[in-house]
């Protein structure tokens, strides 16, 4: 090992203090001072030597330090220029570690990254956790596992069955792309400073080939009408796709789907034969 374990609120605070950070609550800098959950980070994502990672948020280098110590290829892309400095004295000798400046929503990613194929971890910052994950699923990029800290409400939305309060939009596209599960679940105290809530593991499974066949334009617009109006039927959220009513009763006639049912007990297959019926 060539650097104290970063993963530890002593090694945490004096690497803070002696480049005078303050953390920015505004790019969510909650960085983690747990060694045992870096270690099951990189577990969960199955690290090999030589694996490339796309790590997002390195923050002050704590879990790009496991993935390295791991053998990743890792490039890690931080969007707070004061981090760079730090970055650059808390990795130094990890020669299989390059950091980026620049912001993961912005950046050409293929490009940045540079391999054929790789795996993101990360820490993710919470204010734009949705963008992030859905930005990287929705372009199609070369990618085997998500293995993301997220808030743990948002970690449950993503993984919801139909007919649960949590079950949304958002669970309908990541289990479109992805085969997810939770992990496990880290308590604030894993944190400096702790978050307000609960965080948890999430592993998202990239999925060779969806498991429904749709028009995805279509079928994500059916999807997002559907949960527009929570409280409405079916056939009353789907008038804000603009098709007239009487059309829509053919649609869902046509799929034996009661219009009188609520978007959100739809399953990922019942969404897929709406769409395919919309389309003909
Ligand atoms: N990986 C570190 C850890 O686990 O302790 C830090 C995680 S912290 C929750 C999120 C990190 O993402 C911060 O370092 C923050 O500066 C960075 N960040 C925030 N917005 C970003 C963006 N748009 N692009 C890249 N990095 C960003």
């Amino acid at each position: 090992m060539t650097q104290p374990t970063i993963a530890q609120k002593e090694v945490t605070l004096h690497i803070l203090k002696r480049f005078g950070i303050r953390m920015s609550k505004k790019l969510g800098q909650n960085f983690l001072i747990d060694e045992h959950v870096v270690k099951s980070i990189v577990d969960a994502a199955d690290i090999k030597p030589g694996d490339a990672v796309l790590e997002i948020g390195p923050g002050i280098g704590t879990l790009t330090q496991g993935l390295a110590e791991a053998g990743a290829q890792v490039t890690a892309v931080e969007i707070d220029r004061r981090l760079l400095e730090v970055l650059s004295k808390t990795l130094e000798g990890y020669e299989n570690v390059r950091v980026v400046h620049g912001d993961i929503l912005r950046i050409n990613i293929a490009e940045t990254v540079g391999a054929p194929q790789y795996k993101v971890v990360a820490n993710l910052p919470y204010y734009i956790t949705t963008p992030i994950i859905m930005g990287l699923l929705e372009a199609r990029m070369p990618i085997d596992v998500l293995v993301t800290m997220v808030q743990k409400e948002v970690a449950e939305r993503m993984v919801a069955s139909p007919g649960t309060k949590d079950y949304g939009a958002l669970s309908v596209a990541v289990q479109y792309y992805t085969k997810a599960e939770i992990m496990f679940v880290v308590k604030p105290d894993s944190f400096i400073p702790p978050p307000s809530v609960d965080s948890a593991v999430i592993r998202c499974t990239v999925r060779e080939k969806p498991p429904v066949q749709v028009n995805e334009k279509i079928f994500f617009r059916v999807v997002r009408a559907a949960f527009a109006q929570r409280r409405k039927t079916l056939l009353n959220t789907l008038k804000t796709t603009g098709v007239p009513i009487e059309t829509l009763k053919i649609i869902l006639e046509k799929t034996g789907i009661d219009g009188a049912r609520r978007g959100e007990t739809l399953s990922l297959d019942e969404f897929a034969a709406l769409s395919n019926v919309w389309i003909q």
